[in-house]
């Protein structure tokens, strides 16, 4: 078993310090937050052929499934989804000398795993880039908000470490899928020079990033479509003296349009395509729970509204929340809560 790092505050010790420590022949667990997107998937994919690449003994556990669209990812089909292989997923955090944590701040982000992951006595190390981490549950880690995606910090974490030279063409497509989806194709106000150099590092290598895009955006089935479709001129609610529009999405359309994890990815962001829009809100009635997906645009801080109203958080232009609420309950909620918001909205 690995030492913890010896230090008795509460921070995290910096992240370069694991490089040492994943020299060879660990047992290495790396995990991401449920549902994974691009990023999540391409973070601990990319980290994943890294940590091989040096000879650790590596394995990737997601909380839950996740989009198709991923599936072609180097790596993917090794994958564990902890809610159908619970055992040898458990086992595997047993043995495990260290744990990445990726692309989440909170430890509930994992669902079902959150128990078992604070429980687990090994060295445990953060990467990710949304607000408020809970950086006291970690030895040792990075967690910067001004960084387009946690794809682009592992992008770092290898070449900043003395093993660069283990960047391969694998982990540049899993890298630059997180980049891409988590940019919005690289036109979100976050994307950086340093952004771009590392796609230019990709491209340098050989990465053929056209194909890229067309596995992540255009891999749907036709069902998809018409349910976009029908939520465009069914679902959408607009209030102009708010400057926000609302998007909800009842159980009945999702099993209509046989909707599977990812189908509903990027929906949100046609909300704020109409003139003027500020905020744009998602609710989606999933089997377990109610789900809101939250985007804006300039100032108003949906992360902040979030953590306030919907049992969430995220990013200042991109959060998610959830609700054991009904549809209507949280619809009224959501309309008092705009409301709360006018002097910022209007
Ligand atoms: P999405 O709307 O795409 O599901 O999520 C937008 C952003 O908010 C992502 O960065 C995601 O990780 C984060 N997010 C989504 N749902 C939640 C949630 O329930 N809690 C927290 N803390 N973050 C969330
Ligand atoms: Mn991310």
């Amino acid at each position: 078993m690995l030492l913890k790092p010896q230090f008795c505050g509460l921070s995290m010790q910096p992240v370069s310090h694991t490089y040492p420590l994943v020299a060879s022949n660990r047992n290495i667990v790396i995990t991401m937050h449920q549902k994974p997107d691009g990023d999540a998937m391409g973070a601990s994919l990319g980290l994943f052929h890294f940590l091989k690449n040096l000879g650790n003994d590596v394995s990737v556990i997601s909380p839950t499934n996740w989009a198709k669209f991923l599936s072609w990812m180097p790596g993917c089909k090794d994958v564990l989804d902890f809610e159908i292989q619970q055992q040898k997923s458990t086992e595997l955090l047993e043995k495990a000398d260290m744990l990445f944590c990726l692309d989440f701040n909170s430890m509930h982000r994992t669902k079902k795993m959150e128990t078992i992951l604070l429980g687990a006595k090994c060295v445990k190390v953060l990467i990710d880039h949304h607000e408020q981490p809970a950086e006291e549950h970690f030895d040792y880690g990075v967690s910067n908000i001004r960084k387009s995606s946690t794809c682009e910090m592992v992008y770092d974490y290898i070449v900043e470490s003395p093993y660069a030279d283990k960047l391969d063409l694998d982990i540049a497509a899993c890298l630059y899928t997180g980049i891409m989806t988590d940019t919005g194709s690289f036109r979100f106000a976050i994307t950086s020079a340093q952004t771009h150099k590392a796609v230019a590092h990709f491209k340098e290598m050989g990465l053929e990033h056209s194909i890229i895009h067309e596995k992540i955006y255009d891999n749907f089935l036709e069902n998809r479509l018409r349910f976009i479709g029908n939520a465009l001129l069914n679902r959408l609610e607009v209030f102009y003296e708010y400057n926000t529009a609302l998007m909800v999405i009842p159980k009945w359309d999702i099993t209509k349009y046989e909707i599977q994890t990812g189908d509903t990815e990027g929906l949100v962001n046609y909300l704020l395509t109409i003139e003027g829009i500020k905020l744009g809100a998602l609710l989606i009635d999933r089997v377990e729970e109610r789900k809101w997906s939250f985007r804006s645009k300039g100032d108003f801080d949906v992360n902040e509204m979030a953590r306030n109203f919907f049992e969430g958080g995220g990013h200042k232009n991109a959060a998610g929340g959830r609700s054991n609420a009904t549809i209507d309950e949280n619809v009224t909620k959501f309309k008092e809560v705009i409301k709360y918001y006018e002097n910022q909205l209007s």
